[in-house]
């Protein structure tokens, strides 16, 4: 990436939104503030940003409703929540409205630094992939990693977010191996802070609704108790 990385700010706190973007343009970066939700998606919408910084509680329309609707419209520019929300349920809604990372208020702003850093570089991987251009195809399901999409078994069409496309990558390069949450989260997150082991959990909730016939009994994401996950792809599926 020669060119700066585009950074959008949707935030109403215009002293704490004012302090982030002039450390991310210290770094570096070139950064656009907006101040609302209706805004907010606006922009991001014309996708012209490599990352967006999201907050939750914002005039107009939340921050998880800028997300979900956004994702829904297919934008697939990585989305970190910065949230006073900080409760269980509040993580998780967020990240079931399509986000790749969350941050509570209040934050060290070195620690916003580091998250940034990585969802670029977790960017500049899929940019590298999709260079590549393979298929991952297992039971009846396939991911196009050039277009980041997928079709299920059921012929449903997915856009996936950077990390689910990652840590389905990352299991199936390791096909029928144990995968740790560890390795995980070091391969996909790759930083020195690291989110809770949960949030991989989370991330594969999520690819067994979009993937598995039956989520609750998995054929493909096998959880392997106090360890991590093993991949199957199993066996090319026939149309009945
Ligand atoms: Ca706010």
């Amino acid at each position: 990436m020669t060119d700066p990385a585009r950074i959008l700010l949707v935030e109403d706190e215009l002293i704490l939104a004012d302090g982030i973007a002039e450390n991310l343009e210290l770094e570096g970066y070139a950064v656009e503030h907006v101040p609302d939700g209706r805004e907010g998606l606006t922009r991001m919408a014309a996708r012209e940003h490599d990352l967006v910084l999201l907050d939750v509680m914002l005039p107009f329309m939340d921050g998880f409703s800028v997300c979900r609707e956004a994702r829904a419209q297919g934008v697939d520019t990585p989305v970190l929540f910065l949230t006073a929300k900080g409760g269980a349920a509040d993580r998780i809604e967020g990240l079931q409205a399509g986000a790749d990372d969350y941050l509570p208020k209040p934050f060290h702003l070195d620690e916003l630094l580091l998250r940034v850093a990585a969802i670029l570089r977790r960017r500049l991987w899929v940019e590298a992939e999709k260079e590549k251009g393979r298929t991952i195809r297992f039971g009846g399901n396939a991911f196009d990693v050039r277009g980041m999409t997928a079709t299920s078994w059921d012929g449903r069409r997915h856009e996936l977010t950077l990390k689910e496309a990652m840590i389905l990558q990352t299991l199936a390069d390791r096909e029928g191996e144990v995968v740790s949450r560890e390795d995980i989260l070091d391969t996909v997150w790759g930083y020195e802070v690291f989110p809770s082991s949960r949030t991989v959990d989370n991330f594969i909730v999520r690819l067994r609704k979009r993937f598995e016939p039956t989520p609750e009994s998995p054929r493909h994401f096998h959880t392997v108790r106090g360890v991590g996950y093993r991949f199957e792809a199993g066996a090319p599926e026939t149309a009945p």
